[in-house]
């Protein structure tokens, strides 16, 4: 069989622990056999990040700049303990921290469906993708106590100065909190999700609390509207795809009520409690996939759950494991198809959605992994718990 071309390379960034493991094996068994794999290969694993002093994050961020599609492993980000289990001369930051500090992205989070494993709300019959503003707000406040008698104010100093009475705590102490957002980190935020919905074909929801928040959470809806309005109106409508703006609690309703399919844009508080709901809601977090999308249309893909410790430890136990590489699988195959779609290489698309069905067939008729086996309901359908080697052969079964 003759193997499918790539033009450009992707930015192939390899990790830690059990994921690392998975990641030769969809390398091996489901790439490889298939593709004329075109990448250019940072190793992210800890040691490799230990003996580079980290540059080689700093590395793979600014080669995603140049070829514009990624795929990460997961990795991990040191702590006290990990700092003594390596040896390392430092606790180096979280990679996925630096990565998005240098491609100055938004992450997208979006399950992968199955028959078999019925949402808790049983409507959401398509995936919802929630996008998160990573900066500012509540992440990055100032807090304090303030004793009864006393009074707060805002004030701001500078060109246009200004002080207003926030509180007089006459009656009782109490407490008191500043927050801050840039104009240029909404403006950012805002054209990820016009460009991630572009390149999904799918609606795009935003959401805030602007009837309350008259300045603050109102400059989110109108920056939003005005780079809607001028960058992607036209855009959208070619795509026949909407940009729709709600108050959050609408939305919350809304989103329940619907049968998914959008992406839901939302501010960093809301899409940190709402991306935990989603994510439950669907199941398991070995089925969720994400992407960080740049302003400037930069994309890297990976799984959202971590390196799988646990698993790993068995597995150099010489224990067998039973983890689920579905996410790793979607990363790779969200990378291929992205490549395929820049470069215009139709089969790499076509062997992205190829190897994506192979991999829900799979699990639909019955074989899957200890995680999903848990979750899996069917009157027909047989369940085969596999390990990890085992679910993989399973998948190359269908793509031949
Ligand atoms: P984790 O690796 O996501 O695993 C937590 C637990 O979730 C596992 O022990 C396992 O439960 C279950 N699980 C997660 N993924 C699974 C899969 N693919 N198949 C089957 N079960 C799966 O989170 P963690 O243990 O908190 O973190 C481990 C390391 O990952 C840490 O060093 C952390 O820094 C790193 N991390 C990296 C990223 C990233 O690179 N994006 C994200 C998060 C965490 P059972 O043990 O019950 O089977
Ligand atoms: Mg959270």
């Amino acid at each position: 069989m003759k193997k499918i071309e790539m033009k450009n390379p992707i930015v192939e960034m390899d990790g830690d622990e059990m994921t690392r493991i998975i990641w030769t094996l969809v390398k091996d068994k489901l790439i490889l056999p298939f593709v004329d794999l075109k990448s250019e290969y940072y190793d992210l694993s800890l040691v490799n990040r230990e003996a580079t002093k980290d540059s080689v994050t700093i590395d793979a961020a600014n080669a995603t700049k140049k070829y514009h599609v990624a795929v990460k492993c997961a990795t991990i980000t040191p702590n006290a303990q990990r700092v003594e289990e390596y040896n390392l001369s430092q606790m180096w930051k979280s990679p996925n921290g630096t990565i998005r500090a240098i491609l100055d992205g938004t992450v997208f989070r979006a399950p992968v469906l199955v028959k078999g494993i019925t949402p808790l709300i049983p409507t959401w019959t398509s995936p919802i993708v929630i996008a998160r503003h990573a900066y500012g707000d509540v992440y990055k406040n100032v807090e304090t106590k303030v004793e009864k008698g006393d009074k707060a104010y805002l004030v701001v100093e500078g060109k246009k100065p200004s002080k207003q009475l926030i509180f007089d705590y006459e009656k009782s102490g109490g407490v008191c909190q500043g927050v801050h957002n840039l104009d240029s980190s909404i403006s950012s935020f805002a054209r990820s999700c016009f460009e991630y919905a572009l390149s999904e074909k799918k609606d795009l929801w935003f959401s805030t609390k602007d009837t309350i928040s008259k300045t603050y959470d109102h400059t989110f809806k109108d920056i939003f509207s005005e780079i809607f309005e001028k960058e992607y109106k036209k855009k959208f409508e070619e795509k026949g795809i909407e940009y729709f703006y709600t108050l959050i609690d609408d939305a919350v309703a809304r989103i329940v009520r619907s049968s998914g399919g959008m992406i839901w844009a939302c501010k960093n508080y809301d899409g940190d409690v709402m991306s935990d709901m989603i994510a439950t809601a669907f199941g398991s977090l070995a089925m969720m996939t994400s992407v960080l999308v740049s302003p400037d249309g930069n994309f890297e893909y990976e799984a959202a759950h971590g390196t799988v410790t646990r698993h790993y430890y068995r597995h150099l136990k010489g224990e067998s494991t039973s983890t689920n590489p579905v996410a790793t699988i979607f990363a790779w195959t969200g990378a291929l198809r992205k490549r395929g779609e820049l470069d215009s290489t139709p089969e790499l698309c076509e062997f992205a959605s190829k190897l994506e069905n192979a991999v829900i067939r799979t699990i639909e008729e019955g074989d899957m992994t200890k995680d999903l086996a848990a979750l899996f309901k069917s009157d027909t359908v047989k369940v085969n718990t596999l390990n990890t080697e085992e679910f993989f052969d399973a998948v190359v079964k269908r793509m031949k």
